[in-house]
């Protein structure tokens, strides 16, 4: 199914439209939000194990799924500071620092896509996708340092 040509494009867009007309938002499951600030956090809690059950899930998806619903909740521990001089307390839950959680990687996040934005070349690019067979995804998942490594080597040699 794709887009050889306009038939199949048509079917496989009525086939889309099909299936998220399905989908309930995890928003509306939650009985809609007309304010304030939905967290992610907010979402996993609420739908992940509904989730879970309906899907698939490799280990490194669901241990990061479990970060993400443990941080900052006190799951993790928590951290206590003391002020020297006038005894202040201040205690804080600990966060995953999984590198996927957005409530405490967005700055670490924010830092790298700015320091990899300084490294772009200012001039004129291609940017070029290389993909693999779904049929080879779960062997490089599991032997990821490898494969990526054979990859890019291909890849460039390809387009030099
Ligand atoms: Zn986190």
């Amino acid at each position: 199914m794709g887009h050889k040509s306009l038939d199949s494009t048509t079917i496989y867009v009525h086939l889309t439209i099909g299936k998220t007309m399905t989908v309930v938002s995890p928003l509306d499951k939650m009985g809609g939000l007309n304010c304030g600030e939905v967290y992610i956090q907010q979402i996993f809690d609420f739908s992940f194990n509904d989730y879970a059950v309906q899907f698939q899930l490799s280990k490194e998806q669901e241990k990061t799924a479990i970060f993400i619903m443990a941080c900052k909740s006190g799951d993790l521990g928590y951290s206590v500071n003391v002020c020297d001089k006038c005894y202040h307390t201040d205690v804080r839950n600990n966060s995953c620092r999984n590198r996927n959680c957005p409530c405490c990687q967005a700055v670490q996040k924010e830092r790298w896509i700015d320091a990899r934005k300084a490294e772009v070349i200012d001039a004129p690019y291609f940017h070029v996708v290389f993909t693999i067979p779904a049929e080879l995804r779960p062997l490089v998942y599991t032997n990821q340092k490898l494969l990526y490594s054979l990859l890019h080597d291909c890849s460039s040699k390809t387009l030099l």
